[in-house]
């Protein structure tokens, strides 16, 4: 899956244009703006390929207003297969959060972040500039079809999996792909149905930590602030299971969300580690095997 990787066809001196195509709310509207996730799908006429794991940059429009000059490019991981939503390769897909952000200079709270809130309101039929795509650090090895991986994900850091996930079994993968997933409510599950449709697939668990709604079930062995249900805790119900595929040498795990999820998530995996006899650090083992990949930001 990793050998031709695409990088950077399209530049800010040279972006691509695409068209909005879809817009789509994928969560309760009675949630307020802070829960407002769009999946967006983009079309262009030229050749945008990508791979799942890999970014696209967003040009936002108009200067910023402290510099003068244009906004800065912002990244995004895609949230589609290779081939795109329509399967057509002519289409790249997104995920965005509605983000606001705190002045602590000036104390001013709340301001709409510039290029997400841009996005979550683009209509269909507007025009996007995308340069990318970018990364390889994050992409499933070409050999993937026997390894176990482990996807963990906070929030919208599940678009790169979304994609992934359809690779992998339209390719007839065989190994174990475990999928953990924390977000605040029931009704914010992003990709919710998709995800539980794979189940059907044998080699394919499902785990969801729903923060707001369940309460850590292991709060002395693995820490949360206020108890809540962490991915990191899902991840201690299930070690025996976990350690299972990383006994595996050529299994790999995945982190994708919010900065800091990796400082609760690597005090398990050490457990784990020392479950499997690791006399040194596990996280630290899984990192130079090139077999633990972060993308927190
Ligand atoms: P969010 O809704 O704020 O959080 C998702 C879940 O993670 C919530 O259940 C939250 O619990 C929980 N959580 C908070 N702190 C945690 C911790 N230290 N360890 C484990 N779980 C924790 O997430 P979001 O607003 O979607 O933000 C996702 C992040 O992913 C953003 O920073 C974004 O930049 C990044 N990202 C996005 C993309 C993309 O393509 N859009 C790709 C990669 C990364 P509580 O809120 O209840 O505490």
């Amino acid at each position: 899956m990793a050998q031709n990787v695409p990088l950077n066809l399209f530049t800010v001196k040279s972006p691509l244009a695409a068209e909005v195509i879809e817009n789509k709310r994928l969560t309760a509207l009675s949630r307020g703006p802070k829960n407002d996730v769009r999946h967006l799908t983009l079309r262009y006429k030229e050749k945008y390929a990508y791979l799942p794991g890999q970014s696209a940059g967003i040009l936002p429009p108009a200067t910023d207003p402290v510099t003068g000059k244009p906004h800065k490019l912002r990244l995004y991981s895609v949230a589609s297969e290779s081939a795109g939503d329509a399967g057509d390769g002519q289409t790249v897909s997104l995920c965005v959060v509605r983000h606001f952000w705190d002045n602590s200079v000036t104390g001013e709270k709340n301001i709409p972040g510039v290029c997400s809130n841009y996005l979550c309101d683009v209509k269909v039929g507007d025009s996007v500039s995308m340069t990318g795509p970018s990364g390889r650090h994050f992409i499933i090895p070409e050999d993937f079809k026997h390894r176990d991986f482990i996807f963990v994900a906070t929030g919208t850091g599940i678009a790169p999996y979304r994609g992934m996930l359809k690779e992998l079994f339209d390719r007839g993968y065989e190994g174990n792909a475990a999928l953990y997933f924390g977000v605040q409510y029931g009704d914010v599950i992003l990709y919710d149905d998709e995800f539980e449709a794979y189940r059907k697939h044998k080699n394919f668990s499902y785990f969801k930590a729903i923060s707001r709604e369940q309460a850590n079930p292991f709060p002395g062995e693995v820490p949360t602030r206020n108890n809540k249900m962490y991915v990191q805790a899902k991840m201690y119900v299930s070690r025996e299971a976990l350690a299972e595929s990383l006994k595996k040498p050529d299994s790999m795990m995945y982190l994708c969300g919010l900065k800091g999820m990796e400082e609760g998530i690597f005090p398990v995996l050490e457990k784990i580690g020392q479950s499997l006899g690791t006399q040194d650090s596990f996280v630290a083992k899984l990192k130079a095997e090139q077999r633990l990949k972060v993308e927190v930001y």
